[in-house]
């Protein structure tokens, strides 16, 4: 059966679906196929999400899209407001259709984070409810993997966010896909999502402000390799040997971190383009000056920098980096010409911040948090 068809039960959804998909779709309604991009334009360049006020759709196709087909976007259960300004979203999705990507389209929560800034906004998205890569450190771990989220569900994310933020907006918009769940394990929805936020005539984010993050998986890296429109590549490293990658990331067994190097020495960097290493910072653990010399070593010969980010304390057994440390670990690095920076994540108090996206509103109470409005 055609992934498009028909079936009143499960209306097509409109959203998440490439030009070329909204084309074929409409095709198969006995309609021109630029009917499709009309639509496309309309979800993407113009976010509006309101079938019957795409008026430039004649209005027979209008009332035939109404009853056959829907635009789904993921709904806003709550909002979090940190003392930062960082705004964590926590959002309800459906039972999702059924695809490749989704084979068990169960309900699911998950979140996004908008974080303002003087002349632009980030928002954080998630690929997947839960995450099956289990790092010790991060508390989306503990949920285990959920489902995978469509592209739908993805780029969904960004359209509920900067709709929601319609009036606070500034000009340019970051997207990072470093929220629940390992981007390169929901491979071809991630990336269609991607395509779709890229695209100059879609959602129109340049690539230099689009970034990907990775647990490390090589497969994955190797695929993103080849892709004609990607975003930035961030790489979540953690450790500074094997033995002690292998403790905190179970991946690592699977990926060790020469085979990672070698993925990346490797990697098609752009002319603007140089490759993100992730450090999260466990007091006591990894951050050690002769932790930072070794870093120093794996990375010496590629283009890359470091963003050092003090782990965010959950209920797991680790501790937040103290400040010295964190400092002389930057500072060697930057004495070995390796860029680095320490990024604290925003969003702490309402457990926004990365590696905390897992409270499920179910399982905790919130009742601290600064909610904003319930919706
Ligand atoms: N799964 C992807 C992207 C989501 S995690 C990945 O692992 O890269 C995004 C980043 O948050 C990763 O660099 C991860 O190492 C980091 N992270 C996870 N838990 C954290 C915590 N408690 N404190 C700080 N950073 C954390
Ligand atoms: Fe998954 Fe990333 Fe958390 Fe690891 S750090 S468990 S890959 S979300």
């Amino acid at each position: 059966m055609n992934m498009l068809a028909h079936d009143s039960q499960n209306p097509v959804n409109l959203l998440g679906k490439s030009l070329d998909e909204l084309r074929s779709f409409m095709q198969s309604l006995g309609e021109p196929a630029y009917r499709g991009g009309q639509i496309y334009h309309a979800l993407y360049a113009e976010r509006r999400f309101d079938l019957a006020a795409m008026t430039n759709l004649p209005a027979p196709l209008r009332e035939r899209l109404g009853r056959e087909s829907a635009i789904q976007l993921p709904a806003v259960r709550r909002r979090y407001e940190s003392s930062d300004g960082a705004i964590r979203y926590v959002l309800a999705l459906n039972a999702a259709e059924k695809s490749a990507a989704v084979p068990i389209g169960k309900p699911a929560t998950v979140e996004a984070v908008f974080m303002p800034e003087q002349n632009r906004q980030t928002i954080c998205i998630s690929t997947q409810a839960g995450c099956a890569v289990d790092c010790h450190f991060c508390l989306t771990a503990t949920l285990g993997l959920i489902r995978n989220l469509t592209a739908a569900e993805i780029v969904g994310q960004v359209l509920v966010v900067l709709a929601d933020q319609h009036a606070a907006l500034k000009p340019q918009t970051n997207v990072v896909l470093m929220g629940q769940g390992e981007p390169l394990l929901n491979y071809e929805a991630a990336m269609t999502a991607v395509r779709i936020l890229l695209d100059p005539n879609g959602m129109a984010i340049t690539p230099k402000h689009a970034t990907l993050s990775t647990s490390g998986i090589v497969p994955g890296i190797e695929r993103l390799a080849k892709e004609r429109v990607r975003p930035k590549l961030a790489i979540s490293l953690n450790a500074s040997s094997n033995e002690q990658r292998d403790a905190i990331m179970p991946i690592n067994r699977k990926y060790p971190i020469e085979m990672l190097l070698d993925v990346c020495a490797g990697y098609p960097l752009r002319p603007w383009e140089h490759l993100t290493f992730e450090y999260v910072l466990l007091g006591g653990f990894n951050d050690a000056p002769e932790d930072a010399r070794r870093v120093a070593k794996l990375v010496a010969n590629l283009r890359a920098k470091i963003n050092l980010i003090p782990w965010n304390p959950g209920d797991l057994p680790y501790e937040e980096p103290n400040t010295e440390r964190i400092e002389a670990f930057r500072q060697i690095l930057t004495e070995k010409n390796i860029p680095a920076f320490v990024r604290y994540s925003r969003g702490q108090d309402v457990m926004a911040a990365c590696g905390q996206l897992a409270v499920l509103e179910s399982k905790r109470d919130t009742s601290g948090l600064a909610q904003i409005s319930p919706v």
